[in-house]
């Protein structure tokens, strides 16, 4: 295999990107873009070497604990369950929830083997135990999977006498909550039940 046909490999990587696409990605950064593709190659090994996950809410992190979960000014008293830091970002972005995150692993897909322990189920309920939750909003998206998931997740809470709590209905089912408008999931927050 040539280092081209290695770079064309490495592009299909990325959601959405097939055969032809990774072709023209890689034929622009060679021929038309050679400083950007060294800036895109330092970039990815920086961020491979210095973003993890945030030890309390295992959203990215470059420190043991995010931004977030270190903010004190943070109402204690709720916690979000989301599916990936991009549904988080999504929700601070409505500036309409002042609590904590806890940010999943996925979701739960038994065709793709993704079991509760997969998705960090286990580091939720100790995270949900805490004395200071009141209430667990749980956020997963409005797909077959996000509601099984939200499901399994709402009886496992309850059952532990923690209150669960779901968005509201309002966002389009089927729906990944990265793509759904601000107002909508501002809305669904206050909604919820
Ligand atoms: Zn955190």
């Amino acid at each position: 295999m040539t280092a081209l046909d290695d770079l064309i490999e490495a592009l299909k990587r990325l959601p959405g990107v097939g055969q032809k696409s990774a072709q023209r990605m890689a034929y622009h950064l060679l021929q038309h873009d050679r400083e950007g593709a060294r800036r895109m190659a330092a970039s990815l090994t920086a961020a491979m070497a210095q973003v993890g996950n945030c030890q309390r809410c295992h959203t990215f992190s470059e420190a043991p604990v995010c931004a977030i979960c270190g903010d004190a000014q943070r109402d204690a008293r709720l916690l979000c369950v989301v599916e990936s830091p991009a549904d988080q970002a999504a929700l601070e972005r409505t500036g309409s929830y002042r609590g904590y995150y806890f940010v999943l692993q996925g979701r739960l897909s038994p065709l793709d083997g993704l079991s509760t322990q997969a998705i960090g189920a286990e580091q939720l309920l100790l995270r949900a135990a805490e004395t200071a939750v009141e209430e667990v909003i749980v956020a997963t998206s409005f797909t077959a999977e996000g509601e099984a998931t939200a499901h399994v997740l709402a009886e496992a809470l309850r059952s532990r006498g923690i209150r669960a709590t779901r968005l509201a209905r309002g966002v389009p089912v089927g729906s990944e909550l990265e793509y759904v408008d601000l107002g909508t999931i501002a809305h669904a927050l206050t909604d919820r039940r």
